[in-house]
């Protein structure tokens, strides 16, 4: 249950990798949701209201009600994930918002206002998030940090002559499962008298997402095996690749959006795409399609109809927009666009998101 983690998660901040950055950033987007962004302002003004409240009815008494702990998550698959085990029983803040991109986000000072407040930063790790990281080292937090990303072993990948280790662990639903656990044992960890309704709530997130795990592998399993062949715009589908029997056929750039591709990569990924004959190539939320259009169109396939939701959940309120469905929405279009038949997904709660 609440099984201390090891050692190497309180100080692995240091064991992250550092990429070079400052690389141009053209191909990216930072699609920031204005409805996301009215609800977190109302959330503060409903804050401000009802601190102003609490005030007025505890006047004349020493007594206060015990402030949440404050979580902060940095991506908005770990707010959600951390949301759903968490509920009102902590202060939740995620840093990204839907739509933006962690390889390339820059933080603005409200992050170190953020992160020096909280009691606890969760965080994706492997690199997903540098100038996060970077932040987070720069600056003396009393929170302790975990890379909850960083429980699962990682595939290793080439970044520019570079082996490093592929931070997209959320692909598989297996892995997410055990970032859950993670989650839930540092919850516990943070607020013990609430251990029961956390691991409550955990265990039906896994039992979702062990539900999700199988349905993903039957509806891939819907497709010709010739044509289980995924080329996406960033290379972030390896972990949910393998996990449900496809290979990444091609990717315009590597596994960072901060690279830019050059002539010679679109050349071979058109290459790529003729030679392994796959109907349909994927865009993705946070990546100006441009390129990938153009891709297409020179190999003479189809760009789904929809983009993929990479690194990021969608906003409130469309589909994708929590992590299960966001990869309940990867699987329909991915499924959909190389010619095989989607199920509907039984999603057994109502639409909850943070
Ligand atoms: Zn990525």
């Amino acid at each position: 249950m609440s099984s201390p983690l090891p050692s190497r998660f309180r100080s692995s901040v240091s064991l992250v990798p550092r990429f070079t950055t400052g690389s141009t950033r053209s191909l990216t987007t930072r699609a920031h949701s204005p409805r996301w962004t009215r609800r977190s302002l109302l959330g503060v003004m409903g804050g401000l209201l009802a601190i102003g409240l609490a005030s007025c009815q505890i006047s004349g008494s020493s007594s206060q009600k015990p402030q949440k702990p404050r979580v902060v998550a940095t991506s908005t698959i770990l707010a959600d994930l951390t949301h759903r085990i968490g509920k009102d029983d902590i202060d939740l803040q995620g840093i990204l918002k839907p739509g933006d991109d962690p390889h390339t986000y820059e933080p603005i000072p409200r992050d170190t206002v953020t992160l020096e407040k909280a009691d606890l930063v969760l965080y994706n790790g492997y690199n997903l998030e540098p100038g996060l990281i970077r932040l987070m080292q720069a600056n003396a937090l009393k929170a302790k940090k975990v890379p909850v990303g960083e429980v699962i072993t990682p595939l290793k990948l080439d970044k520019e002559g570079e082996t490093v280790p592929d931070p997209h662990i959320w692909g598989n639903a297996r892995n997410a499962m055990r970032m859950v656990e993670t989650i839930r044992d540092e919850l516990i960890q943070l607020q013990p008298q609430n251990r029961d309704r956390f691991t409550q709530n955990a265990q039906a997130l896994l039992s979702e997402l062990q539900r999700l795990d199988r349905w993903i592998a039957d509806q891939i399993q819907t497709l010709p095996p010739e044509r289980r062949k995924l080329v996406t715009t960033h290379d972030a589908f390896q972990y949910y690749a393998q996990a449900y029997g496809l290979t990444v056929a091609g990717t315009l750039i590597g596994i960072s959006t901060e690279e830019q591709p050059s002539a010679q990569t679109v050349k071979q990924l058109v290459q790529a795409i003729r030679s392994a004959g796959v109907p349909t190539i994927f865009a993705e939320t946070a990546i100006n399609p441009a390129l990938i259009e153009t891709v297409a169109e020179e190999a003479k396939v189809k760009l789904a109809e929809k983009p993929l939701f990479a690194d990021s959940i969608g906003v409130p309120g469309e589909a994708g927009d929590s992590y299960v469905g966001m990869l309940v929405a990867n699987t329909q279009l991915i499924v959909q666009g190389l010619g095989g038949t989607v199920q509907k997904f039984p999603q057994d709660r109502p639409r909850d998101t943070p």
